[in-house]
């Protein structure tokens, strides 16, 4: 039995005999098994983000983490990354940073934060650094001064949906029919003071996601978070989960543990988590934050090099143009001095 059938064996052992599983606790199974695969960035795998798409993404936050180093006037810090995918993101930071001498001095130590163990292999390969230090999660990391960011993370964590039918709210719960997977709604409570929101309403909570920042809040003494990720400012009460497979969009409930699963992220809920724990908070569209932080710049450079202007053209194009990731993308930082 290879992996991917453990994955979908296990929620049909738990959806036998009229059971249903929340939708979190599916993705939870369907995620473990399919982050565990290697081979899902890049042109030959599931998806590319932005760190694989060009190395002017990483250099960029290089630079926001060099102005915020100084900002926060440390004397000694750490970074943090989780979510690291193949470690290209971090590698490309620490290039860009290299020369910064106070930055170095003060850098402690690099945090990856990963829970696949394939993919932390990955960054082992990627990352040569002697500060750099793998953990499996947030929890096993100490408070302190810290810069932490995250590219495409919270996307991959589980979510709940919740639907607004007439009469009452119910939950989206993955059930079994004929031995296939197929999504139910199961009735939760009375309709009470919802008014606001239309019939039909899907509306998504992200506790795993929520539950996350508010552990990365807890651990920044003093620092800065930045986080990228497709998501909105305000829900359109649909359905964002997706799945992707090879670059195209495949149906959530058949290969299991083999596709890409994703939501949109709730920029909105995610910025008031960091503004309760006392944080500056802003959050920017992709294109307008990498341009504020001198993105067209290093492409320049890049050029002057001796990179093909019509591929950094390419690239820039990928991560700034509206119709691309510049818009869909959200930039949150939050820092706390
Ligand atoms: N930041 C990378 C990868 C994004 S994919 C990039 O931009 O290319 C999501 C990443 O988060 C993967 O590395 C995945 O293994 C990791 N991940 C998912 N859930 C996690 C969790 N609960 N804890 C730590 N890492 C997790």
């Amino acid at each position: 039995m290879n992996d991917k059938n453990s994955a979908l064996n296990q929620i049909l052992d738990l959806t036998e005999n009229g059971q249903t599983i929340k939708l979190d606790y599916f993705m939870q199974i369907a995620l473990n098994y399919y982050y565990a695969n290697s081979k899902i960035f890049g042109s030959e795998g599931d998806f590319i983000t932005a760190p694989e798409i060009s190395q002017m993404f990483g250099e960029t936050i290089g630079i926001w983490c060099a102005l915020n180093f100084e900002r926060l006037d440390f004397k000694e810090f750490s970074i943090v990354e989780i979510g690291p995918g193949r470690g290209l993101l971090m590698k490309d930071l620490l290039r860009a940073t290299k020369q910064l001498k106070d930055f170095n001095q003060a850098l402690r130590k690099i945090y990856l934060i990963e829970n696949s163990f394939a993919l932390a292999h990955i960054q082992q390969a990627n990352i040569i650094d002697h500060r750099a230090v793998w953990l499996k999660h947030i929890g096993e990391l100490e408070a302190g001064n810290l810069i932490i960011i995250a590219n495409e993370f919270f996307d991959a964590l589980p979510i709940k949906q919740f639907k607004k039918n007439t009469k009452c709210w119910s939950e989206i719960v993955v059930a079994q029919q004929h031995s296939k997977l197929v999504f139910q709604e199961i009735p939760i409570s009375e309709l009470n003071s919802s008014a606001d929101i239309p019939n039909g309403a899907i509306i998504e909570v992200a506790n795993y996601a929520h539950e996350y920042a508010e552990l990365i809040a807890s651990k920044i003494t003093q620092g800065a978070f930045l986080t990228i990720d497709y998501g909105y400012l305000k829900s359109n009460y649909i359905s964002t989960l997706q799945a992707v497979h090879r670059h195209k969009y495949v149906p959530v409930l058949e290969n299991i543990g083999e596709v890409d699963l994703t939501s949109h992220v709730d920029f909105t809920t995610l910025k008031n988590i960091f503004n309760e724990k006392g944080f500056n908070t802003e959050i920017a569209l992709q294109a307008d934050f990498l341009s504020s932080y001198g993105i067209m710049l290093r492409a320049e450079k890049l050029i002057k090099e001796g990179a093909n202007p019509a591929h950094i053209a390419a690239q820039i194009r990928r991560l700034m143009a509206s119709d691309q990731m510049g818009a869909l993308f959200k930039v949150l930082q939050a820092i706390k001095h």
